[in-house]
Formats: C-alpha cells, structure tokens, sequence
C-alpha cells in the first residue's frame, strides 16, 4: 500500500540528475502517494503538517535511484575468471545447462538485494524463469526490467524461447504498478535463427515492448560474426529489422563508425558496461563517438558473474576511469557524465525518463540517500564553484554508503536494511541453494560458443 502520509528529506545535498543538473544545498525534498511533490531550498519548500521528517543536517545527499540497464542475476561469482568472452561463455553457460526455477529464484533474490542495498532502483534483468525474478522484484519492491535469455539453435535449448518470453510479457508486464516490464530478449547473434529475429520484431509491435540484446563486447566475436553472415553485428540486426526507438543493445565496444550511425539513425540504445568489459578484456567501448552521434548511453554492471559486483557506484567511477586511461585523457568522462548515464540517461535508454531518473516534480519518488559522514566522503564543501561532494560521489562513494531507498515512495532500504525481507534468513537460504547448484554444475561439460 502506498503511503497516505508525506515524507520530507530537508538539509541535504540534492542531485537532481535533471536536464539542467540542478544541485540545491541545503535542499528538501517532499514526495507523497509514490510522487516527487515539491523539491526546492530548505528554506522555501514548506513542509506539509503531516509529513514525516528526515533531516539530513547538512550530512545527507539525496539523489535518484540508480538505473542498472544491463545485468544478469547469477548465484555463481567468483567461477568464471581468467577468461576472455568467448571463452568465458561456455564457462558460464555450464550453469544454464543444469539452472531451476528455484536456482533462478534464488540468483534473483541475492541480486536484487545487492542491487537494492546498493541504492539500485531499477534493474534490466537478462537471465531465466523470470517468472519467479517477477516474484522477487515484488517481495522487494524494487522495478525490474525483465528480458529473457531467449536462443533456438540446437546447441543451446537449455535457454528460454520465444514462447515463454511471449508468455512472460502476458502474465508480468507492466504489473506491480507499472514496476515491472517485460522486454523480449535475444541471446547471442550465434544462438539466434533470422526466423526468431522476425517473431521477435512481429512481438515487439503486437505487445509494445522494447528488444534487448548483447553484442561486439570483444574484437574476435566480431570477427567470428563477419565470418558466419559476412556482415557486422549491427549490420546483421538492421538487416533482420530489430534496430527502432527503444532497442537496447549492451557493450558495443567493436563498432565502427557506420555501426554507430545506423544506431543513432533508429534511435537504437547502448549499455555501456565498463567494469565487465575491463575485466573480461573487451576493450574501451567509443563513447565520444557515441556522444557525437546522439546515442543514448545508460550504464550496465552486466550482472555479478563477469563483474564481481553490482555496485553502479564502481560503475560510475570505472566508467570514467576506462575512458581517461584509454584515451590519454584526464578530462574524459566528468563525474556529472557518469551519473547521467546512471540516473536520467539510464531511464532514457529503458523509455521510462518520464517517470523516474531524475529528482522533479511530477516524478515517481525512485530517491536515494547517502551518508556523507564518513571518512572517505569528507569534505562537504563547495568553493570556487567547484564541486567536490559530486566527484567524491562517483569516485569515493561505495553502495554501503547507501541508507535509504524509496521506490515509487515506498521505504525499501531503511537504516542500510532491507525492509521487504529478513535479510539472514534470505542469505541462509540463497548459500545452501548455491550449494545445490554447484553440486549439478560439476556434472556438466561446456558448449562451445560458436555452432
Ligand atoms: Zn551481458
């Protein structure tokens, strides 16, 4: 149930993440019924009667949720390493192959609280049995956008289908209060028939919903892709229709310029996952370039098992970091950058930048606090127009800095704790699930990524 009451966070450091990147300090915030209702200076925003008072004393900074828009929930980190893309797959897909419903329940279950503690709102989720991702989301209150590991080539049946991803889309899109949506997904290129690129394009129009894919995040997959369709990977895609307003494609390291145009041409968007790419050893995806054509670039963890970590904080800070060392540039990629793509940009990616992303007026109360009294956060100071707070945000700040969440308005995360859930009870349950799973795991042998 929504609550009736107003809250007001006051004399705090508020980052709305809006077109103008508006910063207000002091500065308050007052949402009711799930809506940002007022957001201004402490000293002018006035207080409804009845609302409940969060006073951040000069040591809070409030922004909105931070937007995952690419990750796959996984009960296995730590087990697939060493290893480049197209070696680490099969690695990874050993898990798919022996995967329940219970094991997904589970792998969804320890993400979304990672994520959530972690002042994630909104999670683009491409994994399996998302049904029970959809059973996960509401117990936590968090928004998901679901896209089902969908593939048809023989080698690779163990994935989803295009009829339960149809499936899906009836029984959870747009449920929980418009919270959860249901997206169709491709899984590799490779594991895709042209027959089920062209259902997945007739589904899009019939039920409205966007398309999601992954793609060139290493230089010898494109070579491989050129070799099979004597074309490139986005080339391929224009080719079987799936390129339009609204399409997500993650990584996009290996493109080239005219990949990149027939992007910018369909208003196609890009999950840039900076960590997953530097750690599986992807290289530096082309973000000025991106810039230059007018993409939409939101940021993906790309789930914990190429990455370690959901944290969007690392995201933000790696992102940055990737850029500045691959092009010898210490003013690539500003802070301010790195938290658009991780608020407003990310919703814009996701089509729901008229509902959450930023901190205004009219918006759902996706809000965020963090505790800036710590060691590693100080100082809190301005000066010389200079923000530090903003840089030590993206370069300091850590997802356990986080103690408040509110979703839609409702107080998910309260004191750094879970609210929708007895969190050791959770973590007992998801370790002896993993144990289960291993033990199945162990028994499988790998598929080689290529057909
Ligand atoms: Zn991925």
């Amino acid at each position: 149930m929504t609550p009736a009451r107003s809250t007001a966070i006051t004399n705090a450091l508020v980052y709305c993440c809006d077109d103008a990147f508006t910063t207000i300090n002091p500065g308050t915030v007052v949402f009711r019924d799930g809506v940002i209702t007022d957001v201004g200076g402490t000293s002018t925003v006035e207080i409804p009667g009845d609302a409940e008072l969060i006073d951040g004393r000069g040591r809070l900074a409030v922004l909105p949720g931070l937007i995952d828009v690419h990750s796959h929930s996984s009960l296995l980190k730590g087990f697939s390493e060493n290893a480049q893309l197209m070696d680490w797959l099969p690695q990874y897909q050993r898990e798919h192959q022996v995967l329940t419903e219970d094991d997904a329940y589970h792998a969804c279950l320890v993400s979304y609280m990672e994520a959530l503690k972690g002042g994630t709102t909104t999670v683009t989720d491409m994994y399996r049995y998302l049904h029970r991702a959809a059973e996960v989301a509401s117990q936590l209150g968090l928004r998901v956008h679901l896209v089902p590991y969908a593939a048809d080539h023989p080698t690779k049946l163990f994935f989803e289908t295009i009829d339960t991803n149809e499936q899906l889309i009836r029984d959870h899109h747009n449920t929980q209060g418009g919270r959860i949506k249901v997206w169709l997904g491709l899984e590799h290129i490779t594991y895709c028939s042209e027959q089920m690129f062209e259902r997945v394009r007739e589904l899009s129009q019939q039920y409205g919903v966007s398309i999601h894919t992954h793609t060139s995040e290493q230089k010898e997959e494109v070579d491989a892709v050129v070799e099979l369709f004597g074309a490139r990977p986005v080339e391929v895609f224009a080719q079987r229709g799936i390129l339009q307003r609204g399409s997500l494609l993650a990584h996009c390291v290996w493109l080239n310029d005219s990949e990149i145009e027939l992007l910018a041409a369909t208003g196609t968007g890009v999950a840039h996952c900076p960590t997953s790419n530097m750690k599986l050893a992807g290289g530096a995806a082309p973000l000025p370039a991106f810039a230059a054509a007018g993409l939409n670039v939101g940021l993906g963890s790309d789930g914990a098992i190429s990455n370690n970590s959901l944290s969007m904080w690392e995201t933000m800070k790696f992102a940055s970091l990737l850029q500045k060392v691959s092009r010898y540039d210490a003013t690539a990629l500003r802070a301010e950058a790195a938290l658009r793509m991780a608020t407003i940009d990310g919703a814009r990616t996701l089509g729901v930048d008229d509902h959450v992303g930023s901190i205004e007026v009219g918006k759902d109360a996706d809000l965020i606090t963090i505790d800036l009294w710590q060691p590693h956060l100080l100082p809190i100071t301005q000066s010389e127009g200079h923000d530090p707070v903003l840089w030590n945000l993206v370069f300091a700040a850590r997802a356990s800095d986080v103690n408040n969440v509110w979703v839609q308005g409702h107080h998910r995360v309260s004191d750094s704790r879970l609210t929708g859930i007895d969190e050791v009870a959770a973590l007992n349950e998801i370790h002896a699930r993993t144990q289960s799973l291993l033990k199945r795991r162990e028994a499988t042998t790998s598929v080689a990524m290529l057909p």
